[in-house]
Parts: structure tokens; sequence; C-alpha cells
């Protein structure tokens, strides 16, 4: 098999590397063939005695090689030609006796009749061959060509000798990012519009512009020759500024946003392959930065390498059961009472080294990782909860909100577990709301139907409007350490939680600070009124063992003595 498939490789190679040479060397060459071929099927039947044998029947090889090479007319000059050269010779060369004229007109009707079919039926072959050719190359819904039409054309430029003055071939590809919004909202007919429209729009970019390709549903990749590094960012500027400007898509005018991604042919060993994926590593550098367009750079292809590798590494950790859910406890500001928990998750590698969230969950919140992890931890807060009672917070990420099922079976854990909703609250950051504030609302609305409490994580940091808290079902605000930090020197930092702490009062919020460090800000922050604190002052997270332990150390403190257990008990502990 694998040799079948090498021999088929070889031959379209070898295929494609005839179709590349130049045409008058191809058809001089064609015609050298035919000549020779009729010339030794001539000698052959006047070696082997006239054309009284079936040897004159040879003659229709390079009539059908005709016919092959240039369809019916060809094939008709050249059977034209053997049945001239065919009625030449005698019927016998031994006696010298002539054929009869019949004979030899009849010979070459035959040559013509088949001769013309067989070039006719090449020809349809031809054209069907091309048309399935042109079909294979072509997006069918935009019309546009595609990835197969793009390594094709982008392999040929690449065979081209360099240029003296370095310029060579750039590769721009170009995301459309709300492509899925306008799909929802107008159908797929008018991304598909759209497409065109900004592939046609893009067409003004000049005349290095050598093709746009259609690669996937919402991506489109430029060829541009010759350019050079200073050519191709000027060319993605303008590409950004084109794409802003309107565009009408099924009569509907719409703005869209493009992130881009360049590379450029740099060194002869460049190929297809290694040019598109350094674009598309560009691409997703630039919408990671939240910018427009990224060129290639080395070290990004280095870092997705690494970030390929982490999340295997997560998703074999899940599967082993590396992962554990630590707890951070939540006090009463009013009463020192534990109230609650926040569920941190922490990675214990193969070597047992412990690892924080931050060194994984950023990228894993990019990929659908998120959901086999976050699952964990729902199903790791709601058995921690039905254990030992009092209430759990965990973390949720903008892609878990948006995942309907997975908030079905945050209802389903809290049923099975039995215990209250209202025991589970899921904390979101004020980024992952801002985001997409519509279908947040609506899934935030979802979770509060299910009785389990919602609050708004890192409050402060979104820049985002205070407005939308009188929209959203929610019913806590954790405000962000970053404003507990400056409490003990800065007067305006104590205003400014003062602040906070009375716009969530005012929208009926229990507020939480988090971060707490040191006895100063306790003491500020009760004051202050603030509801919860949480933070190393009492304690870091930790597994539900130890956490039970300092538990009960702590409420058999309080018991003993109020003020005492209160000095006592709030030691600074190292973050982990
Ligand atoms: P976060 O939700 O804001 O969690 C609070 C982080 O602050 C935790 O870091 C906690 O250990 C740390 N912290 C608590 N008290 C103090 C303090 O007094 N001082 C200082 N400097 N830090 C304090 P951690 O556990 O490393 O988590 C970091 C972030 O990772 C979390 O921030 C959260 O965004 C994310 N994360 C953690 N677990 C999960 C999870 O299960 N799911 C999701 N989606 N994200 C998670
Ligand atoms: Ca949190
Ligand atoms: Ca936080």
């Amino acid at each position: 098999m694998t040799g079948m498939s090498s021999f088929l490789r070889a031959w379209r190679d070898a295929e494609h590397r005839w179709q590349s040479c130049p045409l008058v060397l191809r058809h001089a060459s064609q015609g050298l063939v035919l000549v020779m071929l009729l010339a030794l099927g001539t000698a052959l039947v006047h070696v082997t005695g006239g054309t009284q044998y079936a040897y004159p029947y040879l003659m229709l090889i390079p009539v059908l090689l005709a016919g092959a090479w240039y369809t019916w007319y060809g094939a008709l000059l050249v059977a034209l030609a053997a049945g001239l050269l065919m009625a030449a010779i005698p019927l016998s060369v031994a006696t010298g006796e002539p054929q009869a004229t019949l004979n030899w007109v009849i010979r070459l009707g035959l040559y013509l009749i088949i001769g013309g079919f067989a070039g006719g039926l090449f020809e349809r072959l031809r054209q069907s061959y091309l048309s399935v050719e042109l079909a294979s190359r072509t997006d069918p819904r935009a019309g546009l060509p595609n990835d197969i039409a793009l390594e094709a054309d982008l392999a040929r430029w690449l065979k081209r000798p360099q240029r003296q003055d370095k310029r060579g071939i750039g590769v721009v590809l170009v995301r459309i990012e709300d492509i899925g919004e306008i799909m929802e909202a107008l159908g797929a007919d008018a991304s598909d519009e759209l497409m065109v429209a900004i592939s046609q729009r893009l067409t003004r970019l000049g005349p290095n512009l050598q093709g746009s390709y259609r690669v996937s549903g919402a991506e489109l990749v430029l060829l541009f020759w010759p350019v050079e590094f200073k050519e191709l960012e000027h060319l993605a500027h303008r590409m950004v500024e084109l794409g802003e400007d309107n565009l009408v898509a099924l009569g509907v005018p719409l703005r869209v946003q493009l992130v881009l991604g360049s590379s450029l042919q740099e060194t002869g060993d460049a190929t297809p392959g290694s040019l598109i994926r350094e674009a598309r590593i560009a691409m997703l550098a630039a919408s990671e930065k939240h910018r427009a367009h990224c060129h290639f750079q080395p070290s990004f292809a280095r870092r997705s390498l690494q970030n390929i590798r982490l999340i295997a590494r997560v998703r074999r950790g899940l599967a082993q059961g590396e992962f554990e859910l630590h707890y951070q406890p939540k006090l009463l500001l009013a009463s020192g009472r534990v109230s609650g928990f926040e569920g941190l998750i922490r990675w214990r590698d193969e070597r047992g080294t412990l690892i924080a969230p931050g060194m994984f969950m950023p990228k894993v919140e990019n990929t659908t990782l998120i959901e086999p992890v976050t699952r964990f931890v729902m199903g790791e807060a709601c058995d921690f909860a039905r254990r030992h009672g009092g209430r759990v917070s965990i973390n949720f990420s903008v892609r878990n909100l948006m995942d309907d099922e997975l908030l079905e079976e945050l209802n389903r854990l809290v049923e099975e577990a039995g215990i209250h909703p209202s025991q589970l609250e899921v904390e979101v950051t004020e980024s992952a709301l801002v985001h997409d504030l519509f279908a947040a609302k609506q899934a935030l609305e979802r979770i509060r139907s299910y009785g389990i409490q919602v609050s708004i994580d890192d409050f402060g940091t979104g820049f985002s409007s205070f407005e939308y808290l009188r929209h959203l079902p929610i019913t806590g605000l954790k405000i962000d350490r970053a404003f507990v930090e400056g409490l003990e020197k800065d007067e305006r930092a104590r205003k400014l939680m003062a602040c906070l702490i009375e716009v969530g009062h005012a929208f009926d919020l229990e507020v939480t600070a988090e971060g707490v460090e040191t006895q100063g800000q306790h003491l500020i922050l009760q004051e202050l009124g603030c509801d919860q604190a949480q933070g190393f002052l009492y304690s870091k997270a930790l597994p539900v063992d130890e956490l039970l332990a300092w538990h009960h150390e702590r409420e058999q403190l309080l018991r003993q003595d109020d003020s005492l257990a209160t000095r006592q008990l709030y030691r600074n502990v190292p973050p982990c």
C-alpha cells in the first residue's frame, strides 16, 4: 500500500515537474516523440514486409498519444500523417505489389475516426478533471480560492529564485473576530457574503497582492509578492483600516474587527506550511495581546509550544488525579467567626511539587480544558460542603459561564450532595462579565435561579461602569486586594475603600475584602463596615485536613476568650 502511494506521489511529482517546464520545450519534445513514433512505425511496417500484415495498426499509438496531448485536432493531424505514410508503402515490399486505393483510404479513414473520437474523449476527460480540480481549490460557500489553492500557489511562488533586493513572499492571515455573532444574528450566508466583501475590499491594497484565500469560516489568507518587512507592516496597517470601515452583508451595514498575523519568506528554506503556520501563530499572539496585528517572531512559536506542552500536562494530571482543591477561610468582620471558604485549585505534579493556579489557569482558561477542570472543582466543593457544612465559593471563568451544560451539572451536583444551594457561591471576575454582558447576565440569572449565590471577584479592577451592578443578579462583591494594600498608609485608599463598600451596600450586596495581610488592615475594614475579609492574616488556602485543624483551633480559642482569640489567631501565614 505504501509502495503504491509512494509510486503515485513520485508520478505526481514527475507530472508536476513536467507541467512546470517552459511551454516551448514541452511542445518541442512532444512533437519530437510523435515524429519519432511515426517514423518508427513506418520503418517497422516496411521491414516486416509491407502493409499486408497487421503492423500498420501500430500507427494508432502516435495517433492516440496526439489525442491525449492535443485533443481531436492533434489526433486528426497525426492520423492524416500516419495514413499517408502507410499509403506510401506497398502491400508487399518483396514483390513491389501496390496497395489497392480503397485499402489505404479505408485505413486512413479508420485512423481519422479513431483519432478524432479518442481526441474528443481525452478533451472531455481533461475538462472534467479541470472542473473537479477547480472545485477542490474553491471554497464552495464564498466562491473564493481555498486552503488547497493557497498551498499550491504558495509552493509555486516559493520556487521562484530569490530576488536580489531580498524582497520575498509575505503571508497575512486575517481573522474576523465577530463572525460568530454575525452568523448567529444573520445566518451563514451573511458571513460568506462578508468574507467576499472583505476580500474584494482588500484588493485595493495594490499590485503586490497576489491572491486572497478563504482558509476557514472566519479566516482569510492574503499573499503578497514582492514585499519586505516594512512594506508588509504598512499593508497590514492598511488592512486593519479597510476592515474597520462599514461593510454590507445581506443589506445590513456591519463593522467588523480584524486580527492579523503575518510572516515573511526570509530564507530559501521556507515552505508553504511553515509560512502559514507562522502567520497563524502571529495572529494568535495578536489576539492574546489584544492587538490588531503582530508579525511572527520565533519567541511566539516557543511560547505556543510551551503552552501546548503545559496543556497536555494538565490534561494528563487531571486524568491521574493530580489536582486538589485547597480552601481559604473568609471571616465575618463583625464577629470574627468563619463565614465560608474559597476553593482554590492546586496541582501536585508527578514530582509532588505544589503548583499555584497562576502558573497554569490563565492558559487553561483559553482552552476547552477549563470545562473538565471546573467540573472537578465543582465536585470537590459540593463534596466539601456536604461533609463539613458551611459556605464554599468557587471561581468561574468566562467560558464556564457560556457553558449551559456545565451550569446544569452544577445544579445537579448541588441536588445530589443534598446541600442548600445558598451554601455554594460562584465568583466571577469583573473582566469576564464585561466580555459579553448580555450573555453573562443570562448565565448569572440561571445560576441564581438554582439558588446559588454569585459574587463579583477582583471588583474595581475592570475599569467598567458601576452601572452594570444595577442590572446583574448578583449577591456579593469581592473588592480586589489592590484596594486593601494601601489602607494603613494612604488616607485616599481608605476613602476609596469606604466608597466601594458603600456602593456594594447600596445594592444590598455582601462585601468582602480580599488580600488582608495585617492587623491594621483588618481593623480599618472592620471600622468601615466591610462584611467579610479573606487573606493571609487569617490563613492561606489549606488542604482539607489542615483547614479543619485550623478551624477547630480557632473555634476553641474563640470560646475561651474573645479578645485573646482575636489577638492570637491573626497571624501572618506565608504564601504557598
Ligand atoms: P482569586 O480568585 O482572586 O483568588 C485569590 C488569590 O489570592 C489566591 O491565589 C489566594 O491564594 C491569594 N491570596 C489570598 N489571600 C491573600 C493575601 O492576603 N495576600 C496575597 N498576596 N494573596 C492572597 P491563588 O490560589 O494562587 O489563585 C490565583 C487565581 O487563580 C485566583 O484568583 C483565581 O483567579 C484563579 N483560580 C484559582 N482557583 C481557580 C479555580 O478553581 N477556577 C478558576 N477558574 N480559577 C481559579
Ligand atoms: Ca476568587
Ligand atoms: Ca480575587
